[in-house]
């Protein structure tokens, strides 16, 4: 098997490889992907900083069409990279395919961006000065991802740092190096200079920590767990560094009397369990008053039991593997926890053989949850969720924003007056109504608040405030 290389001032290297392992089955190796060590990185970070000059000050129109052409790449490599991606990953085919398509969306998108970055023109409190406000790069960006997004995730990073003018040090989580290995080939290929965008690829403790303790990245945008974003922030502090983060979340989806129980069902069902529970946005605390709970429990059961659990390749699977060993053993401890605290558990919970050796589990639902069990306070990822019963609109809300997290929140409900009440009042960064929690669109701001995230939002215009800085400048007129 060939490895896949890093690339370090634009050339391939590396010959220390590990194996990709396909979560759907665990006898199938995706790839060989090189590992960087601490030199490695501190020679990409060496070549961003000497490519920076030349890419900072490059035509707009050169950016543009470097990041056009990546992305007819992606959308015209659509299928392959998908089935790459849901074979690295565990999420569905049909999951794999539209993440591809996004990627290669928010690649155009900022296509576009190039062309539009704009500055302003004010007049000065003193007569006769000018002042005018620009945007400029920020220097070298360094770039953390997470598996559970392989190829969303990096471009909603790697697009908007390109297009700014920044050069980039990119570190994609150990699980999922193919997806993050084809766009920078793809980018690569498609006419960067040589230092604009390297790759690193290995372990967090190793190749991420070398970039966190560099003084010459200037910027660090990360999403991942809480625990590493925290190191991020000490790091970046110490450095001076701006930073951003994305980190957990514990997001509510609420229920009321007056909802459409198909809606409500669909959308719980969804948000909490499909992509394997695995996105930071999905729903694991369903907040339902007792109007209507025991016809959305009865309904969502049901509608459980039909849901295909299986192999992420083959047709029919509607939810794949969770994607490794030791995030099935974390799932599996939180049913036990959640029976251990007094949460019913009504459905699910228990590990699926199929025909392929991988990592199945049925989706769980937990009832006669209470917001202060640990099922309902800490992040599972996972697919398990539970049900919390709550006597009305207000006690809904009040549970729905006890919580240390903010990134997502949504509500079910055919009531104007609740239903704007909570858009107003949900303390989170992205609120939906009569939607699932997850599912985004690419073009305009995600992220979240409280302990969910830091700094600027990403996606869509909003990115500029991360990937650029302000300069005010002042002008005689004479
Ligand atoms: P999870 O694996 O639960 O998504 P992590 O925070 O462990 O969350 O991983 C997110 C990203 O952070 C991955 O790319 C991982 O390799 C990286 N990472 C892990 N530990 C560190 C660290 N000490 N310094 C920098 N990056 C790290």
């Amino acid at each position: 098997m060939t490895i896949h290389q890093n690339l370090i001032g634009g050339t391939w290297t590396g010959s220390n490889a590990i194996e990709n392992i396909n979560p759907s089955d665990t006898s199938d190796i995706v790839g060989l992907y090189a590992r960087a060590d601490a030199a490695d990185v501190q020679a990409a970070i060496a070549a961003a900083k000497a490519a920076f000059p030349a890419w900072s000050r490059s035509g707009i129109l050169e950016r543009h069409a470097i990041l056009r052409k990546a992305s007819d790449e992606i959308m015209a490599r659509k299928e392959e990279l998908g089935r790459l991606l849901s074979r690295e990953e565990g999420k569905t085919l049909a999951e794999g395919i539209g993440e591809t398509i996004r990627a290669g969306q928010i690649f155009d998108f900022f296509a576009g961006e190039c062309l539009r970055l704009a500055g302003e023109t004010i007049p000065s409190v003193r007569p006769n000065i000018g002042v005018e406000i620009t945007r400029e790069a920020v220097g070298v960006v360094g770039i953390i991802t997470p598996w559970n997004f392989p190829i969303a995730i990096p471009a909603w990073k790697i697009a908007p740092a390109l297009a700014y003018g920044n050069t980039v040090v990119f570190k994609p989580a150990e699980l999922v190096p193919g997806c993050a290995w084809a766009i920078v080939d793809i980018l690569h290929r498609a006419g960067l200079p040589a230092g604009v965008l390297n790759l690193v690829m290995g372990k967090g403790s190793v190749v991420g920590q070398a970039m966190l303790d560099s003084p010459d990245v200037n910027a660090m945008t990360f999403t991942g767990s809480t625990g590493t974003g925290k190191r991020v922030a000490m790091a970046s502090i110490e450095h001076n560094r701006k930073y951003q983060l994305e980190m957990g979340g514990k997001n509510p989806f609420v229920v009321l009397d007056d909802a459409d129980l198909n809606v409500a069902v669909e959308a719980s069902l969804n948000s909490a369990f499909f992509s394997t529970g695995q996105r930071c946005t999905a729903s694991s605390r369903l907040i339902v008053t007792e109007g209507i709970h025991d016809r959305f429990v009865a309904a969502l059961t049901e509608r459980m039991k039909s849901v295909v659990v299986d192999n992420a390749l083959k047709a029919g699977t509607q939810i794949g593997p969770v994607v490794d060993a030791s995030q099935l053993a974390q799932d599996m401890d939180y049913v036990e926890i959640g029976k251990r605290e007094g949460a019913k558990l009504v459905f699910g919970g228990e590990r699926l053989n199929r025909e392929t050796e991988g990592f199945y589990l049925q989706p769980a639902l937990f009832t006669e949850a209470t917001n202060q069990m640990r099922i309902s306070r800490e992040e599972i990822f996972g697919p398990v969720a539970s049900v919390i019963r709550v006597k009305d609109y207000e006690e809904a809300l009040a549970v729905a924003n006890d919580t240390p997290f903010g990134l997502s929140s949504g509500i079910a409900t055919t009531s104007l007056k609740h239903a704007t009440h909570f858009k107003r009042n949900a303390e989170a960064g992205m609120v939906m109504v009569n939607l699932p929690t997850a599912g985004v669109d690419f073009h305009v701001p995600f992220g979240g608040r409280k302990g969910s995230s830091f700094g600027p939002r990403e996606q869509g215009r909003y990115a500029a405030e991360f990937f650029t800085t302000v300069k005010t400048q002042y002008t005689l007129a004479g």
